[in-house]
């Protein structure tokens, strides 16, 4: 008999979630991990990631309260306090993981695991068999091939900066980018940020990625678009940043936030039959089964929709399906999601461009206008919102925000996408006044010109 039911090589997102649900309905389940329980969203992403949104609104708050009659006296920012606070938090995050594990009744082995073959994961020394293997290991970043690369540092280094960054060059237009970009230069660093083409967040409704544009620019940040760093080199104690324009800019510190790679190396893929997609990813059909029977991928490693919620669904699936007689599928469709910008953006459903694909007809809804904190800050920020609509069955097919609180409303607006909500029963719906969110029920006339 295998030493375990299930085995799970990575105790991130996903492999834990896994492994959890496993051993709940009685399999006998290990979770392999070479680093820390909770893995990226843990300790390199999500969770460090909204603390420092949190930490860098202040800036704002303090700035905004005048307009309300505050007097705010001299404000400054202890960088170091604040990664020890966080690192309190995420040691804690940490131990209710393993905590979490125990309690399930799963293992937890720590250590590198490599396929020996389907059945036989070595860790160091120690064989460890096993009926199912659930490959889970995530991802790590990746950067471009450029001279002076080394000079630069990765999300994963961010959060553990010895001291603020006076001056920071980003390089790229993702998630990742974007989202530092707005907490560095909350935090007091002069932040440029280079985007190689004419927009951040390809993939995101056009009319979202124009707004968020103007907001972060208003909000400090040196947004250069169709701009890329060319090389880097150090240049009087700093860190000149050449650029596809010539120009050479200096920075304390370069971030490259150019992309995650699936982490496969070393995992001995080859050795159970299980294959990878051009760039890493390893494949999988719509239940996460690779091409060996008996071993499944979840979450960043099979580089489907690379966020936490999606990689605990994609282990929780499988679990249900093999030990809770209860067959499941991953359901990609209608992912509410959020880019913790400041202001914020959220989406969930189709873009107007992937709509306009989809449907015969597609009617288009928009707003944008200045929020009624701002009335009194003063503060230059406005809130814009769009429903996307297949005319034909009335469904809204796609909401889409930029605007504080933009990721807590698309994730209740999730649930009306996903239910198959008609633009009728939004505008049935009563407002709660005076709110932001209010706007996504009471937008009765569709637009007729083109653009925001
Ligand atoms: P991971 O969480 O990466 O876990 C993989 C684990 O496997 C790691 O702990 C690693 O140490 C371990 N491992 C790797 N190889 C081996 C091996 N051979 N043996 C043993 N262990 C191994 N998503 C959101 O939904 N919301 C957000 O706000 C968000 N913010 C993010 C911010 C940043 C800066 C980053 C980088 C990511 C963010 N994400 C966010 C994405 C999210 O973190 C990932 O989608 C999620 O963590 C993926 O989970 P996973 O289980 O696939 O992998
Ligand atoms: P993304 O894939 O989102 O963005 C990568 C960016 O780097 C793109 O703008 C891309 O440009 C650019 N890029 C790629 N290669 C180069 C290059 N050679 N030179 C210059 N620019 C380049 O990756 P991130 O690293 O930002 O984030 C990884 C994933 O993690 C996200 O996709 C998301 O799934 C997840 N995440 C989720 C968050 C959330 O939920 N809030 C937050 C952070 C991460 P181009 O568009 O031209 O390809």
């Amino acid at each position: 008999m295998a030493d375990y039911d299930l085995l799970v090589i990575g105790g991130g997102s996903g492999g834990v979630a896994c492994a959890r649900r496993a051993a709940g309905y009685g399999a006998r389940a290990a979770v392999i991990e070479n680093d820390r329980l909770g893995g990226t969203c843990v300790h390199r992403g999500c969770i460090p990631k909204k603390l420092l949104v949190y930490a860098s609104h202040f800036s704002h708050d303090f700035a905004d309260a005048a307009g309300y009659g505050w007097t705010v006296g001299e404000a400054s920012f202890d960088w170091p306090a604040m990664v020890r606070a966080k690192a309190d938090e995420l040691d804690r995050l940490e131990g209710i993981y393993g905590r979490l594990l125990r309690d399930a009744g799963a293992t937890h082995v720590r250590g590198t695991g490599r396929l020996l073959d389907a059945h036989t994961v070595a860790v160091g020394d120690e064989r460890h068999t096993a009926e199912t293997i659930v490959i889970a290991t995530g991802g790590r970043p990746s950067v471009p091939d450029i001279p002076g690369v080394e000079l630069a540092i990765s999300s994963d280094e961010m959060f553990d900066l010895p001291a603020l960054p006076e001056r920071l060059v980003i390089v790229g237009g993702g998630y990742i980018a974007c989202e530092f970009a707005c907490i560095m230069q909350g935090l007091g660093s002069r932040v440029t940020q280079l985007y190689r083409r004419d927009l951040p967040l390809r993939g995101f409704d056009r009319d979202l990625r124009r707004v968020l544009t103007e907001e972060m620019r208003k909000g400090g940040v040196d947004l250069r678009l169709d701009t890329n760093a060319v090389s880097l080199a150090r240049s009087n104690g700093a860190i000149a940043v050449t650029t596809t324009s010539g120009e050479a800019i200096e920075a304390d510190r370069v971030l490259f936030a150019t992309g995650r790679h699936p982490n496969v190396a070393g995992l001995g893929l080859e050795n159970a039959g299980v294959e990878t997609a051009e760039g890493g990813a390893i494949r999988v059909d719509a239940s996460s089964r690779t091409g060996a029977a008996n071993i499944y991928a979840v979450g960043d490693v099979t580089d489907r929709i690379n966020l936490t919620p999606v990689a605990i669904h994609e282990g929780r699936c499988i679990a249900e399906t093999l030990y809770n007689d209860n067959p499941q599928a991953p359901d990609h469709r209608d992912v509410a999601t959020a880019v913790f910008t400041t202001p914020e953006l959220g989406t969930v459903g189709l873009t107007e461009e992937e709509a306009r694909e989809a449907f015969a007809a597609v009617d288009i809804y928009r707003t944008r206008f200045r929020p009624l904190k701002h009335t009194l800050s003063g503060r230059d920020e406005t809130v814009f919102m769009k429903l996307v609509v297949d005319r034909a069955s009335d469904r809204v097919a796609g909401c889409h925000m930029v605007g504080d609180g933009a990721g807590e409303a698309v994730q209740l607006l999730g649930i009306a996408v996903k239910a198959g909500a008609t633009k009728a029963q939004f505008d049935a719906t009563m407002a709660v006044h005076p709110t932001a969110a209010e706007e996504f029920v009471t937008l009765y006339e569709p637009v007729r010109e083109a653009a925001a």
